[in-house]
């Protein structure tokens, strides 16, 4: 790891592709916000400013809502047969494939992620998504009843309406998809409100739905910040649902603008403090990959994190050294280089966070074993931090750090792992790293989280749904069952005979 700060060298130069960045997407139109307002989205690799936003609010909110309204009520996209919506929904997927290098530079330099792990995963699995979702257009259906009078019953599944995706930072593509493949596969028009740390490449893929043949008023993109533009979309009277991903606070809030509004369902992906759990008969080296993938992916900033990682006593000691050689082995800086792995935290906010985190962690008298400080002089880099001697009871134990902060805790057996494990207000996911199968068996079933990964972590799929438990929110994001969440069901009834009703 080069710890001594920058080497000196430039951060890679970056040209902003030509889109319309300081403008809002409403009406398969680019236009400017109706105050004029924009602000700044910063470079985190260097404090700098990447480009100026368009500051959307609740009128140019209300304009992509009546956009979306007309389009979904008078428009084609809803009405059209699913295998249209497919083909123009797997055109979309093609654009992206032909754009990865672009989209990919400019999440890599508005978030500080990995320019490579966007160019060969997340930017190519956006791609997967809309196909995955382009296949399930032409597949939704209802059911024949089996009524118990002369009656002839089916149901039919229609789309929900207009829809308000509202989005975090952290992964601004993938959840963008999340949200916007299966809506359009359902047939839903939609107003996007991407987070106001990572907002250009929503406006991207709005201008690539165009090019793809996605009619005026189905995406419709509103930039701007969360309690003046996300709040405005979650109240709105005409929007019938909010799909929502972000932190637990902000989810109560939707949760409570819906309810105060027009009784609007949500669907809310929320926070996490996930554990990740490692029985002594595991390979040390393995489970060492395995918490360092768990915990400094994308450097922490990752709703899964398993940032509680609980080690078996008969190999704590030997984890602990690995995990402190692992955690030194990741190489910080320009999420550019492709030697790098571990960039800047996405904003000066986000870093201050962290570190305060931090500095809790060692007032409340955790060990730091490595790590714990800002990387090099410029941007928002933080060293992969290591803790040990962790108790349940501490902050770094309970609340969501959402940074590279991995905190070491011993366990004894089986039954105290699992109530430590669920010891938390969430239930996002978890890990379990073991070769017992009945060890496995036993604690996935007991752990109470959305998702499990055993012997793996951060193992998604389209296929796959994928949603909190507890306060880490419900309803599902990916897998059919996340379709379901963009239909409704309407069921319709008539005589098999001359009406005897009549
Ligand atoms: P955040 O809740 O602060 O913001 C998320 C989005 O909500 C942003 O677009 C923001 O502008 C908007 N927003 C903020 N206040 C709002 C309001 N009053 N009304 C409507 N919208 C509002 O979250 P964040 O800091 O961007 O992201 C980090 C959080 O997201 C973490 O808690 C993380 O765990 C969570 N997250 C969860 C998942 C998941 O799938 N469960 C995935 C990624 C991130």
């Amino acid at each position: 790891m080069a710890s001594d700060g920058h080497d000196g060298s430039e951060e890679k130069k970056f040209i902003l592709p030509e889109i319309k960045f300081d403008k809002l997407f409403i009406n398969g139109e680019f236009v400017d916000a109706l105050s004029g307002k924009k602000f700044d989205t910063i470079d985190p690799r260097t404090g700098d400013v990447l480009a100026r936003v368009a500051e959307g609010d609740k009128e140019d909110v209300d304009l992509a809502v009546k956009a979306a309204r007309e389009a979904f009520d008078h428009g084609r996209w809803p009405r059209m047969p699913g295998t249209a919506r497919r083909k123009i929904m797997l055109k979309f997927a093609d654009l992206i494939d032909q754009h990865t290098e672009e989209l990919s530079s400019l999440e890599a330099a508005d978030g500080g992620k990995l320019f490579s792990g966007l160019k060969f995963m997340e930017i190519p699995f956006c791609g997967e998504i809309l196909r995955y979702f382009a296949g399930a257009a032409d597949k939704i259906h209802g059911e024949t009843l089996k009524m118990s009078r002369e009656l002839h019953g089916y149901t039919l599944k229609e789309p929900i309406g207009v829809v308000g995706h509202i989005i975090p930072w952290n992964f601004p593509s993938t959840l963008f998809f999340f949200k916007v493949a299966p809506a359009l596969a359902a047939g839903c028009t939609m107003v996007v409100k991407p987070a106001e740390q990572s907002p250009l490449t929503a406006l991207y893929y709005a201008h690539l739905a165009k090019e793809a043949g996605i009619p005026d008023g189905v995406i419709n993109v509103i930039t701007g910040f969360g309690p003046t533009a996300g709040a405005a979309l979650s109240s709105h009277m005409d929007v019938d649902k909010i799909s929502f991903t972000g932190s637990t606070e902000v989810g109560r809030l939707i949760m409570e603008a819906a309810a105060k509004s027009n009784l609007k369902p949500v669907s809310l992906e929320l926070g996490g403090k996930s554990p990740i759990i490692i029985f002594d008969d595991a390979d040390p080296n393995i489970a060492v990959q395995l918490a360092k993938l768990a915990v400094f992916t994308n450097k922490g900033e990752v709703c899964v994190a398993a940032s509680r990682v609980y080690i078996q006593e008969g190999i704590y000691e030997e984890f602990v050294k690995k995990a402190v050689e692992s955690a030194k082995s990741l190489k910080i800086g320009d999420p550019f280089d492709p030697e790098v792995n571990h960039g800047p935290q996405v904003d000066k906010r986000q870093f201050e966070r962290v570190l305060s985190y931090i500095d809790l962690g060692k007032k409340e008298g955790a060990t730091l074993l490595t790590g714990g400080r800002q990387w090099g002089e410029k941007g928002y880099y933080i060293e992969p931090t290591v803790f040990t001697d962790v108790k349940e009871d501490m902050t770094i134990a309970q609340e969501e750090i959402f940074g590279p902060v991995m905190s070491l805790m011993k366990f004894k057996t089986v039954e105290e792992v699992i109530e430590k494990a669920n010891k938390t207000k969430y239930g996002l996911a978890a890990g379990i790293v073991t070769k017992d199968l009945n060890i496995a068996n036993r604690v996935s079933r007991s752990v109470r989280a959305g998702i499990v990964w055993i012997n793996c972590y951060f193992a998604y799929d389209c296929d796959c749904p994928y949603g909190g438990y507890k306060m880490s929110g419900f309803g599902k994001d990916l897998g059919l069952e996340s379709l379901e969440g963009y239909l409704q069901t309407k069921s319709v009834i008539t005589p098999i005979y001359n009406s005897p009703w009549l």
